[in-house]
């Protein structure tokens, strides 16, 4: 059994995927070809966006979209404690500095109440200028936008959509990636919508900060002059084959692949929901589900169902075994435990079942049978 089944996913769209590629091998068209063009308006009509920008990869989204935004030194970044490595280090990219706030235990995205008291810690202290907050939709759910809007704007923030997982997910009838002042997203292989390498996207509504990011993604050229650049940029361009391979994987996500996930998810709510706490969705949010993730008692029943389920061959994760307030990388800021209580508590207890759209059902038995047992 497979964590993700990248194979069976492949074996369902060869044709379109393996004709793709041979069509971009034969055009020659291998940077910023009409694939990419293709890609970029069809994602950013579905997210409903007016524009989406390819880069290289998701960790390139999030720091060409502070870069876009003139984040920079001096000033306060907020996002959350529990996510992915890239989330944070974006703000030191660009010479900003990441403020970790805690989640919430439920979603456990970026908690609204605990970002405002960061915001209000940062201003005492008056060192740093707050200027952005990036929400996580982690594990494919959307972070709270009602209250994180309000947020930003009272205290005139920027707000940067992490997507990287949450490509597909909705609150209400908006889409994930259209949340915010601009969103990005990865295309990393295990995402709700991944490619065969490295891949990311950017969306926007503004023509300048789409103007500026096709600038950027190309070290700051000017459009009309490649030879000519304005700004310091990055060589971080959506690659034509990853295009290529996209485009059928994309209409296979619309067409069934987030509806079929959706019911693998609900197959293992129904079965698990009696013994575990199993994830929870608020009402009228959807989640794309980059992860099932279940919260154990205790880090010790969470270790040993993790060792059971190994036993039967079934592949499980622990994200993520630290906060962002944990990391070495983060050492020189000298923060502890203290207010981080429920990412602490997270990070103890969740484990992450297999899930994609082509899990069997006699494999969500086999799984549950075995955490029941
Ligand atoms: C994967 C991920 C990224 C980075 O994307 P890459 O394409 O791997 O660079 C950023 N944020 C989150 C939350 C992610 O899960």
């Amino acid at each position: 059994m497979k964590f993700r089944d990248l194979g069976a996913q492949y074996e369902a769209l060869k044709i379109q995927i393996d004709e793709g590629i041979r069509e971009v091998i034969e055009s020659n068209s291998f940077i910023l070809g009409k694939q990419v063009t293709e890609l970029e308006n069809e994602l950013a009509k579905y997210v409903g966006r007016k524009y989406c920008i390819g880069v290289g990869n998701g960790t390139d989204a999030l720091v060409l979209s502070l870069m876009a935004m003139d984040i920079g030194k001096g000033d306060a970044v907020f996002t959350t404690d529990f996510t992915y490595f890239a989330s944070a280090s974006c703000a030191n990219s660009v010479g900003a500095t990441p403020v970790f706030v805690d989640i919430d235990i439920d979603t456990f995205n970026i908690c609204p109440k605990s970002l405002e008291k960061a915001i209000e810690k940062v201003i005492k202290e008056g060192k740093l200028t707050p200027k952005a907050i990036i929400p996580v939709d982690l594990f494919g759910l959307p972070a709270n936008f009602d209250e994180i809007l309000k947020i930003a704007e009272k205290y005139d923030l920027i707000v940067l959509e992490d997507a990287a997982q949450g490509f597909g997910g909705q609150i209400k009838d908006k889409k994930a990636c259209s949340f915010g002042d601009i969103s990005a997203t990865s295309f990393f292989p295990a995402k709700p919508l991944g490619c065969y390498g490295d891949g990311g996207a950017i969306f926007t509504d503004d023509d300048k900060v789409d103007e500026r990011l096709r600038s950027l993604r190309a070290l700051g050229k000017s459009p009309i002059d490649k030879y000519d650049n304005r700004e310091i940029g990055m060589n971080s361009r959506l690659d034509t084959i990853q295009a290529a391979i996209l485009l059928p994987k994309f209409k296979a996500f619309v067409d069934y692949e987030l509806n079929d996930i959706n019911k693998v998810a609900n197959s293992y709510t129904q079965r698990l929901k009696e013994k575990f706490k199993t994830p929870t969705i608020p009402e009228g949010y959807l989640s794309s589900w980059a992860q099932y993730t279940i919260l154990c008692d205790d880090e010790e029943t969470r270790n040993n169902l993790q060792k059971k389920l190994k036993e039967n061959d079934i592949p499980s994760m622990i994200y993520y075994p630290r906060g962002m307030h944990e990391q070495a990388a983060f050492s020189y800021m000298n923060l502890t435990d203290d207010g981080f209580e429920n990412t602490i508590k997270a990070t103890k207890r969740v484990l992450s079942l297999p899930i994609h759209p082509y899990l069997q059902e006699e494999d969500i038995d086999k799984i549950t049978d075995v955490l029941l047992k």
